[in-house]
């Protein structure tokens, strides 16, 4: 955020403002890890500030601070709604095109709040009138700890936000181990734990709640797994079959790909989950080195994201999908094998 950027926001927050936050549709750790540890801080400021989540969280996030207030725009349709439709201001946290809130979108568009947009995936869209996007950042939550340093607030840093923030840090960096963690990370993480950020609960909240049917369905996707030595890629299906055999709940998935990159020599992975009832393969893509999914994703899957973590979907069946992808590898192999 430059210096325009910065006095522009102080001067909207020091008049009352009807404030609603947005993460993007299936939120992850960083997604609603930055937009409480907002709210949290914008409460604090004695702004109304309410989060609107265009769907559930899953079940490892809900023990965040706050997480019990997130209007849920498919279950909570009408208050959502009013939320959207009375902001003064809207933060959107965690992505940068509108595409990304799946029913939410026109919602949004019809809004006549002004927009910020705090995020750092790649290639922004233009709806915000200030627009703190940073691709070089580890996680929105990062960010979301710089704001509040822009704006000379960093005393005002509570417990709870500590605890959130930290949470986003550590689910986007894989526990501080890709790329994207810089020694600013480090200081940023050390400064929430003095805090109050819980380090060691936070990290059993959010990985040691595994049930045995998530784990009997790890083990059917890692069954499932094709590895495509040639193009140093592996892949992994999940049928909307097997995720009701082993009683799938949201956020279950999380992860999974990542075991492909663990095999040796492998720098392309891939998992496409089947979800009937939205009548989509959601796609998740991740790589090790300079190869980008982002650009695969925007190319191929109607995505985006990082260079080495992006998403998508496709709108054909599984096997046709995976087929897909299969047949793309070619295209690709320079850039796979070096
Ligand atoms: P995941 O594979 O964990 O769902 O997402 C990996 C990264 O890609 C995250 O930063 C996420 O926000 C982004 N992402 C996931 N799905 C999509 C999508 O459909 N479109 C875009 N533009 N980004 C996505
Ligand atoms: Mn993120």
């Amino acid at each position: 955020m430059n210096l325009k950027d910065i006095e522009h926001v102080k001067e909207l927050l020091n008049t009352p403002q009807k404030i609603a936050i947005i993460p993007h549709k299936n939120p992850d750790g960083d997604a609603i890890g930055s937009t409480l540890g907002l709210q949290h801080y914008l409460r604090s400021l004695g702004q109304d500030a309410v989060i609107v989540s265009p769907n559930d969280s899953p079940k490892f996030l809900k023990w965040l601070p706050g997480c019990e207030t997130i209007l849920n725009f498919e279950k909570e349709n009408s208050q959502a709604q009013k939320a959207l439709q009375e902001a003064t201001l809207i933060f959107t946290l965690d992505f940068n095109h509108l595409g990304r809130v799946g029913q939410m979108q026109s919602f949004l568009e019809e809004a006549t709040a002004k927009f910020i947009m705090i995020d750092h995936h790649q290639e922004p869209s233009d709806y915000a009138i200030v627009t703190y996007s940073d691709v070089t950042m580890s996680s929105t939550c990062e960010m979301v700890y710089n704001f509040i340093d822009y704006l000379g607030d960093t005393d005002k840093i509570t417990a709870d936000i500590a605890n959130c923030l930290y949470t986003g840090i550590m689910t986007d960096t894989g526990s501080f181990r890709f790329r994207s963690t810089t020694s600013k990370t480090h200081k940023i993480v050390a400064e929430l734990i003095e805090k109050g950020a819980d380090n060691t609960q936070i990290h059993s909240n959010v990985y040691n709640t595994n049930t045995p049917s998530r784990l009997h369905l790890l083990g059917c996707a890692l069954k499932n797994m094709v590895i495509l030595e040639e193009y140093n890629t592996a892949y992994i299906t999940l049928s909307q079959e097997e995720l009701d055999t082993y009683k799938f709940q949201k956020g279950d998935t999380e992860g999974f790909v990542n075991y492909c990159l663990t095999l040796d020599g492998i720098r392309f992975a891939a998992i496409f989950i089947e979800n009937k009832e939205e009548g989509i393969i959601k796609i998740s893509l991740r790589s090790e080195g300079d190869f980008s999914v982002n650009e695969f994703s925007r190319l191929y899957f109607q995505g985006g994201g990082h260079n080495n973590a992006a998403g998508g979907k496709s709108d054909v069946s599984l096997e046709e999908t995976a087929a897909y992808f299969v047949n793309l590898l070619p295209n690709h192999k320079n850039d796979l094998v070096k």
